[in-house]
């Protein structure tokens, strides 16, 4: 009989997100007709100056190990990157490059969690951040964010979870899969919270180029937050870069050092190549992720209207992201033609994958089970299929 395997990993999720877009893909492989709406990945495809970038690294032999923590140039430009649209100064002796935003999430928690530490997570959140957590050996502490109030979570709330074990609060603003904004009062009244009860502040920022009222505020930029925030970013989302796998994260030189050596021991770095790539990116500047951005807006306006048609009700258009979080207990209790009873967003998703061929992401991954994730980062050609989709798979629920 084999010894038994780490309790602690037994004891996470499998990421639902990474897990029905896999299916998904494997799905579509296999010449079934599926269209994914599952994970959040941009369909327009890496700008070419930074291809370019990537090409010429790999022809002046940038095929080498780099610092654990990433090249210089790169951790340069994003200080000047944060510095010029976040108003944050940092050296970059505080950045790290990372395989992506999410191990820029798990590089931070781990620096910052010991065991039985709280970690306070606004709900819906994204499907990592309390597996990670809970990983790490931490206790995820959920807010929920009321829907009245777009999902996004108070400071009276905030307030009343903290105590001796809170270590930290894990935020997402833009939220995934909420696409709630907080605004700077609303970022001023929890960081109050956050100095009052002296919490670390891990700020998730991957979908700051997609805000389509108002403008995005990172809660480090306020008042006596700098200094116990991790600022995270990434160039999958903004500069449609998913598979390089590069993100980073900006923090005080203390957690800083420490990172370094989780990476140092853990994966060394990110690829070399991918790094210059990111540099072009950097280079190439936003206009072309601010031009995406429009092309979102619209297709986010034709989701609130077809969902919201095929629901019948109005659904209020997210604010940010690229996620419609849209409201579905209605249809619980109903049954479907094979005379399965609809009993949460589980079944609901299920169903509309085997009866239309439809992949979204059921609520209850993110902490509200009323409610399923659409990703309208997608085709328009998709968008439009998945629509008939949903509104078919709802109309025959009897
Ligand atoms: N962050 C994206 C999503 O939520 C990509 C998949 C993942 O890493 O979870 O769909």
């Amino acid at each position: 009989m084999p010894k038994s395997l780490s309790n602690r990993t037994l004891n996470i999720a499998a990421s639902l997100t990474v897990a029905i877009d896999s299916l998904a893909k494997k799905m579509i492989a296999e010449g079934k007709d599926v269209v994914s709406l599952g994970a959040g990945e941009p369909d327009f495809p890496t700008p070419e100056p930074i291809c370019k970038a990537a090409h010429c690294a790999i022809d002046s032999g940038k095929t080498r190990y780099t610092a654990p923590v990433g090249i210089l140039e790169l951790r340069k430009k994003i200080c000047e990157k944060l510095s010029k649209e976040n108003g944050l100064r940092y050296e970059p002796e505080q950045i790290t490059v990372t395989s992506g935003a999410k191990h820029a999430v798990f590089n931070s928690l781990a620096a910052l969690i010991n065991p039985g530490d709280e970690v306070i997570i606004p709900a819906p959140y994204w499907v990592t951040y309390p597996e990670l957590v809970k990983w790490l050996g931490g206790v995820p502490v959920f807010v929920d964010g009321l829907q009245e109030n777009d999902f996004k979570i108070t400071a009276e709330q905030l307030k009343k979870v903290c105590n001796d074990k809170t270590k930290a609060i894990l935020m997402n603003n833009p939220c995934n899969p909420t696409g709630s904004v907080y605004s700077r009062e609303e970022l001023e009244a929890l960081a109050k919270v956050i100095v009052e009860n002296d919490l670390y502040c891990i700020s998730d920022e991957v979908y700051e180029y997609f805000v389509y009222q108002g403008t995005f505020t990172s809660i480090a930029s306020i008042e006596r937050m700098k200094d116990r925030s991790i600022v995270i970013n990434g160039f999958s989302k903004s500069y449609c870069m998913t598979g390089w796998r590069v993100g980073y994260d900006a923090s005080p030189a203390p957690i800083a050092k420490i990172i370094g050596k989780i990476q140092g021991q853990a994966t060394h770095h990110p690829s070399n190549i991918a790094q210059y790539a990111a540099l072009g990116a950097l280079e190439m500047g936003n206009a072309e992720s601010l031009k995406m951005r429009e092309v979102f807006r619209k297709r986010r306006d034709f989701m609130v209207s077809k969902i919201g048609d095929a629901l019948g009700q109005k659904l209020r258009a997210p604010e940010g992201a690229f996620y419609l979080f849209a409201p579905v207990s209605s249809v619980y209790g109903q049954s479907t033609p094979d005379g399965k009873t609809i009993k949460g967003s589980v079944d609901l998703c299920e169903y509309i994958l085997e009866s239309q061929g439809l992949a979204i992401v059921p609520g209850a991954a993110f902490g509200n089970d009323n409610c399923v994730r659409f990703s309208y980062a997608a085709s328009d050609e998709n968008l439009e299929s998945a629509c008939r989709r949903f509104e078919a798979a709802i109309r025959s629920l009897k």
